[in-house]
């Protein structure tokens, strides 16, 4: 599968081959993966519950992929929460606790058949370690760019999987820029630009629809910073929809907090004051795909929604007391599923990330 993909860009049209180096167009735009898809559902009996079973509709298929930390298929659980029904997809089962591991699994093995020997990364802290976990496993050096703020235990975790970790002052944005200027010499697998980065987040939407008897859900609420999990999800049951596997493509909400909301902002034509946040993982102040975002959120008919950090703190204790220890980042989104005010159907929320990494943080918070 790997060698007939091509990689397109969405603004001038250019291709490229999946052997070549390339993360973005030399325009500047992004690029897109395209190669035959299938999805054939009486194949999938007997293959092993992780992401790899989908691989009619993945551009690396099983029998190619050089690196693997399991990729385990997460479970969907259903949860009574306030009168509300919500199905809570556990990413924080993932190998590295959250589901930035299906981008980094999918991006760092295409590294690796590409004859990558070096990467550079910038992260709000899970996207490095993640990062940083699959190159270990892939011999591949890793370069992880961080805000200096970052939880302690993410910041560990990049440093124990033997990343070089550069910590750098100022916020989110000053952390991408250092990432570019070093990405001049090095790879820059980025899971902001990288398109297989979302080629491996979309199969979050494929075992939704299988562990709901391939049916799509009615709704999905989304925290988004840089929106790699938003735009994978859309991609991933936009291509069953395509493909004839699901009849509807559920509503995708976006979340994103009040004090950074760059997104909701551009949507809403509304000026909103930057604060510092809990939820760091979607702490984005200039997301370079807002548009696609936008664009993907409006075509399921969904919405932006704005939270504040006493809500956000609210269903982060709300869930952390039925024992499911998620970050703040995952509560963003938790809280605005909660307290929507009419019946949405089967509703679905990622619970993005695990709480394990900042345990002393959460208990501050709580
Ligand atoms: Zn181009």
């Amino acid at each position: 599968m790997f060698e007939s993909v091509l990689l397109r860009c969405g603004d001038c049209r250019s291709e490229y081959k999946a052997i070549d180096k390339v993360w973005r167009c030399e325009c500047g735009g992004f690029l897109e993966l395209f190669y035959e898809k299938g999805f054939d559902l009486d194949k999938l009996n007997g293959r092993d519950w992780n992401f790899w079973r989908y691989e009619e509709c993945l551009a690396i298929s099983a029998q190619e992929k050089k690196v693997s930390l399991g990729e385990p298929c997460t479970p969907l659980l259903l949860q009574r929460i306030g009168g509300q029904e919500l199905y809570l997809k556990l990413e924080n089962i993932n190998p590295t606790g959250s589901f930035k591991d299906r981008g980094s699994a999918m991006m760092i093995n295409a590294a690796q058949l590409r004859g990558i020997d070096t990467v550079v990364e910038d992260s709000s802290g899970n996207a490095g370690a993640s990062v940083a976990a699959y190159c270990a496993n892939a011999g591949i050096s890793a370069k992880i760019f961080v805000p200096e703020g970052t939880t302690k235990g993410k910041l560990d975790l990049i440093s124990l999987s033997g990343a070089e970790l550069n910590k750098i002052p100022g916020d989110r944005q000053q952390s991408a820029i250092a990432a570019l200027e070093a990405a001049q010499d090095n790879y820059y697998a980025s899971h902001c630009w990288d398109p297989f980065f979302i080629e491996g987040v979309k199969t979050i939407a494929f075992e939704i629809a299988e562990q709901l008897e391939w049916k799509a859900p009615d709704t999905v609420y989304l925290p988004v910073g840089n929106g790699s999990l938003l735009l994978g999800v859309f991609q991933g049951f936009l291509e069953m929809l395509e493909l004839g596997i699901i009849d509807h493509m559920p509503v995708l909400n976006a979340v994103q907090t009040a004090g950074c909301a760059p997104i909701y902002s551009h949507w809403s034509g509304q000026d909103l004051e930057h604060k510092p946040t809990v939820a760091e993982g979607i702490a984005v102040q200039t997301p370079p795909r807002l548009e696609q975002i936008i664009k993907a959120v409006e075509s399921t008919y969904g919405q932006f929604f704005l939270v504040h950090e006493e809500e956000i703190k609210r269903a982060l204790e709300q869930i952390i007391k039925l024992g499911i220890v998620i970050e703040p980042t995952s509560a963003a989104a938790v809280s605005v599923a909660l307290n929507a005010d009419c019946d949405k159907g089967k509703v679905v929320v990622p619970i993005t990330g695990s709480g394990l990494k900042a345990v002393g943080k959460l208990s501050d918070l709580i």
